[in-house]
């Protein structure tokens, strides 16, 4: 399982393709209603359930989701519940289960 980020409102990257610079990030217009522009926003506010603050942009995160059937989490709009964990977070959970064990 490899860690992603959430671009950065406004983030543009050339197209492989066409050279054309495209948008990856969400608009920076919040109120622009794009679906995948509101998704990406709802995945930047959502808690991560280990520390409890925002995922927020352009950090590392894994998706947790079978890990954590409780947490909060956020609603995609096909209407799943997704939850997303810092990555960091998740190292640091990691380090400290192996330490308790004996
Ligand atoms: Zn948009
Ligand atoms: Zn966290």
């Amino acid at each position: 399982m490899g860690w992603s980020k959430i671009p950065k409102p406004g983030t543009e990257i050339p197209s492989p393709a066409t050279g054309k610079m495209i948008e990856i990030g969400p608009c920076l217009n919040e109120s622009c209603g794009h679906h995948d522009c509101v998704e990406l926003r709802k995945m930047a506010q959502s808690k991560c359930p280990e520390c409890d603050k925002p995922i927020e942009y352009d950090e590392k995160y894994y998706n947790v989701t079978e890990d954590y059937p409780d947490a909060e989490g956020f609603e995609t709009r096909l209407g799943i519940k997704m939850v997303l964990a810092h990555a960091v977070c998740m190292w640091k959970k990691v380090e400290e289960d192996i330490a308790t064990k004996d």
